[in-house]
């Protein structure tokens, strides 16, 4: 089961009902927060999301609203006594940003480390690059006006075990969660035994698409195909603010739905509303025409996601 929550879906700047976009997955005593602006811990309080569970923050670019609350979370983390390491992954600059809230963060009671992604060119069909907990993280390139990245976060699932099977091989129970794994197992006297002889099909896992900030274009259909949750920006509504938006590397909302049908996504939730967008949700008929399962995002928007 995945936990995803939106504590945060605000663009550019946070407003006293609207905190900046940020978006948290939970599983299995594991968080991811994706993006972190200025006031991201408040919005994580809201929600009563613990801070003690982050080891791993996501970054998508490098503009102040995705950005600027990375030292106060920082400090949340640390206010929990968490000791086990915690990674942030974003594009350039990110590490020499981090190396600079060392000087008003200099003390923290767990690793941090930084992976900082090459700047452009990680093709669309990359492999997952980290793995925490039973989520995998894949990035991908946005189009934005810097280097920009959106994230597919998978919950795997293994292959359904087949007890019969490990029977008939005389494979001792205790190995039997290790091969579910898919690791091959050598035993006590030497026998070679295979996860693939246990395991049956791969199943499907649980996918989860982020995409902010970015003009549209047909990159974003091929990652979210099939999503269970397509999160997407959508600064604004109104069609006369379509070249505009282009020219800043943004989308509209209908835009985000047109992707979400050409990517027959299960769920689309949109987010990263213009300040100047106060009631994204008078939109809602007309978008649901495009793509039926399109929700309006609010700051706290929830869905827990399982196995299908
Ligand atoms: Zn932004
Ligand atoms: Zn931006």
């Amino acid at each position: 089961m995945l936990d995803v929550c939106l504590p945060g879906t605000g663009g550019m700047m946070p407003l006293p009902e609207r905190h900046l976009a940020t978006m948290t997955c939970r599983c299995g005593g594991y968080t991811i927060l994706v993006d972190c602006g200025e006031g991201t811990q408040v919005a994580l309080r809201r929600q009563k999301i613990s801070a003690f569970d982050i080891g791993l923050i996501l970054i998508t670019h490098m503009h102040a609203d995705h950005v600027s609350g990375l030292p106060g979370l920082l400090l949340m983390i640390a206010a929990t006594e968490r000791s086990e390491p915690v990674t942030i992954i974003g594009p350039p600059p990110i590490a020499a940003y981090v190396k600079c809230l060392k000087v008003i963060v200099p003390y923290l009671p767990y690793e941090l480390n930084v992976m900082e992604l090459p700047p452009a060119t990680v093709p669309l069909d990359c492999d997952p690059i980290f793995q925490i907990g039973d989520m995998t993280v894949a990035p991908f390139l946005l189009q934005h006006r810097i280097p920009c990245f959106g994230y597919t976060i998978v919950v795997q699932r293994y292959p359904e075990f087949d007890a019969a099977a490990a029977e008939r091989l005389n494979i001792p129970v205790r190995y039997w969660n290790l091969l579910q794994q898919g690791q091959d197992v050598i035993g006590p006297q030497g026998e070679a035994w295979r996860s693939e002889d246990v395991l049956g099909p791969p199943r499907p896992g649980i996918k989860v698409v982020y995409c902010t900030d970015t003009r549209p274009f047909d990159g974003i259909v091929q990652r979210a195909h099939k999503a269970d949750l397509f999160i997407c920006e959508g600064m604004y509504g109104d069609l006369a603010e379509r070249e505009r938006l282009y020219e800043k590397s943004h989308m509209l909302m209908q835009d985000a739905a047109v992707i979400a049908a050409a990517a027959e996504a299960k769920l689309l939730w949109l987010t990263h509303f213009s300040p100047a967008n106060p009631d994204p949700a008078q939109y809602l008929t007309e978008l649901q025409q495009i793509f039926p399962a399109t929700v309006v995002s609010k700051d706290g928007e929830r869905v827990e996601l399982k196995f299908p």
